[in-house]
C-alpha cells in the first residue's frame, strides 16, 4: 500500500488524483491532504479518504477546519499554515507526495519533498520554472524520484523511456499546444475573464486556463522542459495542435519521432505517475480514432502570443528572469481575473519585469524564495500603475 500526501487536494489536479486513487483502494491510501482556504471541501476529502492529517494554508482558518472535520465525524488531525504544508511534504508517514498547489506557493513544499527523497508527482510547474537547476540537483542528490504530471512533460518522459544518454543528448523536444480559446480570434484587446477561463479541450484551474489562453502556459512549459530533461532551449520547439491528442513528442537523431497520444484528461498522467513503472487504468475512455478523424498542426503566432517568446528570452537571460516572469504573470493574471487590468496588459506587465531581472542564477532555495517575494513587491507596484490608468 503506497501512502500519499496530496498538496492542493481541493484543486483540479487534486481532484483527478483522488479520482484515480478511489479506483485503486488496494494500491493507494491517503495520509495527508492540503488546501489554501477551502476548508469544507478539504474536510470532505479527508473524511472520504480517511486521511490522517488535513492542512489549510491560511492560519486564520484553523478553527473552521477543526469544526468542519468534527462536523463530518472525521478524526483527521487539523493543521494550519504554510509551514505545516512543508511539514507534510517531508513527513515520513507518506511515501509519495503529489505537488498540486497552484503558483509559487508550491515551491517550498516541492523542495521539501525532494529533499526528503520522496517519490514526487509534480504538477506545480512553478517549482521547476523558478527552482530550475537548483531543484533538479536536489532531486538527484537526495535520490528523490520526480515524475512530471504536466501532460506534455509526462508525454516526453514516456517517449524518452528506454533512450540511452547519447540518444537523449541529441534529442529534440516538440511540445504540443492546443492554442487555447483565442487561436483564431483577431483581436485580444477586449478578452474578458469569463472568455479566458474556458478552455476548448482541458478542464483545469482558473490560473492555468488563463495562462493557456495567453500561451504563457506553453512558455512556462518550455522552461520546465529545459530543466526536467536537461535540454537547451534551442532544442525545444512548440507546435500548435488544436485537438490536444498528441501530448508532446521527441525527435531523435535519425529524425524518427516518438509521440504520446491519449484523451485530454489529467487522470491519465496522474495514473501513469502513480503506478510508474507499471501502468494502471485511470478510468479514462479509450481514444476513438475514427471520431478524432484528424490531427492538425500549425506554427505558433509569436506576435499574437508574445508571452511565449518572452519565456524563451527569460531562459536565455538566466534564473532570476524566469522567477520574475513567473511572479509578474501570476499577479497580472490575478489582477485580470479581478477585472482590474486588461487582458493585453498581462504581457505589458511581464515584459519589463522580466527584462529588469538580475542576470545571475540563484544557488539555493532561500535565494529563489527571496527573489520571488521581491518580484511580487515590484509587480504589485507596477500593476497598481496600470489599475490607475
Ligand atoms: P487549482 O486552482 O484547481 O487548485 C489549486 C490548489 O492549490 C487548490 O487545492 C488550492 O486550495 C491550493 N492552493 C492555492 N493557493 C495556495 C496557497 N497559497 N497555499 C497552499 N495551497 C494553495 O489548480 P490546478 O489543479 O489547475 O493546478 C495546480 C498546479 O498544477 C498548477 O501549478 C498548474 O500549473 C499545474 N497543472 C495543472 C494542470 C491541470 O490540468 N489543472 C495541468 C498541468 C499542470 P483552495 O482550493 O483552498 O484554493
Amino acid at each position: 500500500m503506497e501512502r500519499l500526501s496530496i498538496l492542493g487536494a481541493t484543486g483540479s489536479i487534486g481532484t483527478s488524483t483522488l479520482d484515480v486513487v478511489s479506483q485503486h483502494p488496494d494500491r493507494y491510501s491517503v495520509y495527508a491532504v492540503t488546501a489554501n482556504t477551502n476548508v469544507e471541501k478539504l474536510a470532505g476529502i479527508a473524511d472520504a479518504f480517511n486521511a490522517k492529517v488535513a492542512v489549510v494554508a491560511d492560519k486564520k482558518l484553523y478553527g473552521s477546519l477543526k469544526e468542519a472535520l468534527k462536523a463530518g465525524g472525521c478524526d483527521a488531525k487539523a493543521e494550519a499554515g504554510a509551514d505545516c504544508i512543508v511539514g507534510v511534504a517531508e513527513d515520513s508517514h507518506a511515501d509519495t507526495v503529489v505537488g498540486a498547489i497552484v503558483g509559487a506557493a508550491g515551491i517550498r513544499s516541492s523542495f521539501a519533498a525532494a529533499k526528503a527523497g520522496k517519490k514526487l508527482l509534480l504538477a506545480n510547474k512553478e517549482s521547476v520554472v523558478c527552482g530550475g537547476k537548483v531543484l533538479m540537483d536536489l532531486v538527484r542528490n537526495s535520490n528523490a524520484l520526480l515524475l512530471p504530471v504536466d501532460s506534455e512533460h509526462n508525454a516526453i518522459f514516456q517517449c524518452l523511456r528506454g533512450a540511452t544518454p547519447l540518444m537523449k543528448e541529441k534529442a529534440r523536444i516538440i511540445l504540443t499546444a492546443s492554442g487555447g480559446p483565442f487561436l483564431h480570434r483577431e483581436s485580444l484587446e477586449d478578452v474578458t475573464p469569463e472568455e479566458a477561463t474556458h478552455h476548448p479541450n482541458w478542464s483545469m484551474g482558473k490560473k492555468i486556463t488563463v495562462d493557456s489562453s495567453t500561451m504563457m502556459n506553453k512558455g512556462l512549459e518550455v522552461i520546465e522542459a529545459r530543466w526536467l530533461f536537461d535540454v537547451p532551449q534551442d532544442r525545444i520547439e512548440v507546435i500548435i495542435h488544436p485537438q490536444s491528442i498528441i501530448h508532446s513528442m521527441v525527435e531523435f537523431e535519425d529524425n524518427v519521432v516518438m509521440a504520446q497520444l491519449g484523451s485530454p484528461d489529467m487522470r491519465n498522467t496522474v495514473a501513469y505517475c502513480l503506478a510508474y513503472p507499471e501502468r494502471i487504468n485511470a478510468g479514462v475512455a479509450p481514444l476513438n480514432f475514427a471520431k478524432v478523424r484528424q490531427l492538425t498542426f500549425e506554427e505558433p503566432n509569436l506576435k499574437k502570443f508574445p508571452l511565449l517568446a518572452l519565456a524563451y528570452e527569460a531562459l536565455d537571460r538566466g534564473g532570476y528572469a524566469c522567477i520574475r516572469l513567473n511572479a509578474a504573470n501570476e499577479l497580472a493574471v490575478e489582477a485580470f481575473l479581478a477585472g482590474k487590468i486588461k487582458y493585453t496588459d498581462i504581457f505589458k506587465i511581464c515584459e519589463p519585469m522580466m527584462l529588469s531581472a538580475p542576470s545571475e542564477n540563484p544557488k539555493k532555495l532561500e535565494e529563489i524564495i527571496e527573489a520571488d517575494e521581491e518580484a511580487r513587491i515590484l509587480a504589485t507596484e507596477f500593476i497598481s500603475g496600470f489599475i490607475g490608468e
